[in-house]
């Protein structure tokens, strides 16, 4: 399975880029070239960037409707370039094409019906919770059960304390202590949607997170596991 990240930042990222990966676009993933989570208004700009024809995407899945994931023009213009928009319900299991999609819900009041995911390709899989505070006891079954083999999960509130979004992103210490339980059942974790204004810059969080087998997404990045 490859698994290409098209944005890896948080809703308060500017429209004016930096260079390399010092800059985050709102976050998307694309699975095998063809299946998408994600698609806000900067989609196409990421596809763009990394030479990616919309026509090519088959499959696209939301994990929910805040503006840094979701924007029902860019749905519009996918659904135009062919693209089916898979709609999932938390406890929905689907098989479409060759994948098997699992939804769960998601902790983040501020968005209802937040859906993270488990997508198996037949060959390996991968936990998608973004956003999210902790994880939800299903979904935590489901990880168990399924046992994915890279799990990306919200890193949003960085190692700020006290921060009042814990209740719906994670900070890493939660990450660590999540790392620590869940490590038998999950072959590498990897944080994402970072937010501009509680990270440092990717060179730091990279090797504070090095230390502990964490990979940090940044856009562009491809992972084959
Ligand atoms: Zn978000
Ligand atoms: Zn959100």
């Amino acid at each position: 399975m490859k698994i290409l990240f098209l944005g890896t930042g948080a809703a308060d990222w500017p429209s004016v880029k930096k260079q390399g990966a010092e800059h985050r676009r709102f976050s998307a993933a694309l699975i095998n070239g063809e299946l998408l989570i994600d698609f806000s208004a900067q989609l196409k700009d990421s596809l763009d960037e990394y030479n990616i024809p919309m026509e090519q995407i088959k499959y696209a899945l939301n994990t929910h409707k805040h503006r840094d994931h979701y924007s029902e023009k860019t749905l519009a213009e996918l659904n135009a370039a062919g693209a089916q928009y898979l709609q999932f319900a938390a406890g929905d299991e689907k098989q479409v094409g060759g994948y098997r999609i699992y939804a769960y819900a998601g902790n983040h009041g501020t968005c209802k019906d937040t859906l993270h995911y488990i997508i198996s390709d037949g060959k390996k899989s991968l936990f998608y919770g973004l956003d999210g505070a902790w994880l939800m006891y299903e979904e935590v079954e489901g990880i168990k059960t399924h046992k994915p083999d890279f799990a990306v999960l919200d890193a949003t509130v960085g190692f700020v304390d006290g921060d009042y979004r814990i209740f719906e992103h994670n900070n890493l210490n939660m990450i660590l202590e999540i790392k620590k339980s869940l490590a038998p059942y999950v072959g590498r974790f990897c944080i994402s949607h970072m937010a501009r204004t509680l990270h440092s810059d990717h060179k730091e969080l990279s090797k504070q997170m090095e230390a502990h087998d964490i990979t940090v997404a940044y856009d562009g990045l491809e992972i084959v596991i």
